[in-house]
């Protein structure tokens, strides 16, 4: 117990060269992907910070996102 306020980071990545701008990463979940006007979508976070308890739920929304990209450029890692 004590340490209820740990956070957990997690880092979202686009491979720029590979992604269309298709928008798919952003319908499913348009608090982390954004396309901007160079076509692309971009992380709206370079480092997205949550409660550990949250940590599921954000990690369920990105692998989503990372098997729905028809061109699987979406990466992310979890940074403790
Ligand atoms: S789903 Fe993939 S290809 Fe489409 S905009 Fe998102 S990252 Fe780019």
């Amino acid at each position: 117990m004590g340490d209820h306020m740990a956070k957990v980071k997690v880092r979202v990545s686009v491979d720029f060269a590979t992604c269309q701008g298709c928008a798919t990463c952003q319908a499913l979940c348009s608090e982390i992907f954004e396309v901007r006007e160079d076509g692309k979508a971009w992380p709206t976070k370079d480092i997205i910070e949550v409660e550990e308890s949250e940590l599921e739920n954000l990690l369920n929304k990105i692998k989503e996102a990372v098997t729905t990209c028809p061109l699987q450029c979406i990466t992310y890692e979890v940074i403790k």
